[in-house]
């Protein structure tokens, strides 16, 4: 199907920096440092250090900071959601994604057309974040990071207590869990409490800064404690006990303290047989904070967009389907962006 691009795209479209909105001269999510950006949320691959000017959610900035430090940026404009500012003639509001602890879509409304670009986003149930928010409009940006019909995931609160149940019917083994730092982390720890886990939980200490902060915006976690970086600890002092790190440090050195580990790894891809074996993972938790293939279908529709532009992931089996649908969509060629392995 060919199309005339939608006149959206005369004022806001892709450059090498990522998408760029032409009367605000502002980036979303810019790749590369610019003079001024919009951040959607604190995950490296969207959130980077270096510009001139970041506008986001107060908790995205002090993510930013906590990662790259007080001067990541030249200045800092907080903006809640729900709060609208113009930049440039272009009304900017800030909406809720549900993808992490600040997460936004950007609302952009210029010359009576309205664009939402969605970020990372999801429509699961997540303690730890506020849920997402359909916002009508004319042209919806999505990723598209599980954008295949096989795509489905499992309900978190389920898989959380296979994991629970794991730990009580091996009591002589450590699981270990790996997770990403940045949301992942403090939606399991919230999720493994609320299926009846009190017992301390250990963490890497890659994890520890994070979910602090968490912590200070007033999520109860129970007792986490942080794991000493040396290597003297007890083999025996973690058995029966849930370990939790970064994805990597699973097969790593690191890991090679614990007993006869359980090893879990909670993430949508973990629905792919293959990546679980591949990465020796024994318990696959087929948890993510990104939509699912019915999500991203749904949310769609309930925008009522006429027309979609896609983001990271697979792009070619959400335009085909969009396509079927007769909904106008085409890919966005955006560089810079990871599957986060979410
Ligand atoms: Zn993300
Ligand atoms: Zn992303």
């Amino acid at each position: 199907m060919t199309m005339r691009p939608h006149r959206a795209s005369r004022w806001l479209y892709p450059r090498p920096e990522g998408l760029y909105c032409e009367p605000g001269s502002f980036f979303i999510d810019p790749v590369r440092p610019a003079d001024k950006s919009v951040i959607t949320h604190g995950h490296a691959d969207h959130a980077r250090s270096g510009h001139g000017a970041v506008l986001a959610t107060p908790e995205t900035i002090a993510i930013m900071k906590i990662r790259y430090g007080e001067g990541c940026a030249g200045a800092f404009q907080e903006t809640a959601y729900g709060e609208e500012t113009t930049v440039g003639g272009v009304r900017v509001r800030l909406a809720p994604a549900g993808h992490i602890l600040g997460s936004a879509q950007v609302v952009l409304d210029y010359e009576g057309t309205r664009v939402v670009i969605s970020g990372d986003y999801k429509r699961a149930a997540d303690p730890t974040c506020t849920p997402f928010e359909v916002v009508p409009c004319d042209v919806f940006v999505t990723e598209a990071t599980f954008a295949l019909p096989v795509f489905r995931h499992e309900p978190a609160g389920d898989e959380a207590r296979r994991l629970v149940d794991s730990i009580r019917q091996q009591p002589q083994r450590t699981h270990l869990l790996g997770v990403y730092g940045l949301g992942k982390c403090q939606r399991m720890i919230a999720l493994i409490r609320a299926a009846g886990y009190d017992a301390p939980i250990h963490l890497h200490g890659a994890l520890v800064a994070l979910t602090e902060f968490y912590a200070s915006r007033g999520f109860d976690f129970g007792a986490c404690h942080p794991i000493a970086t040396d290597t003297s600890t007890n083999r025996r002092d973690f058995a029966g006990s849930l370990v939790m790190c970064p994805p990597s440090a699973i097969a790593d050195r690191w890991s090679r303290r614990f007993e006869d580990p359980v090893t879990a790894f909670a993430s949508g891809w973990m629905r792919v047989r293959g990546r679980a074996l591949q990465r020796g993972v024994e318990l696959p938790l087929i948890v993510s904070d990104h939509a699912d293939w019915p999500e991203l279908i749904a949310t769609i529709e309930e925008t009522g967009a006429a027309e979609v532009w896609v983001t990271h992931g697979r792009e070619d089996a959400l335009v085909h389907q969009l396509g079927l649908m007769g909904i106008p969509a085409r890919a966005l060629t955006l560089v810079g962006f990871e599957d986060e392995g979410d």
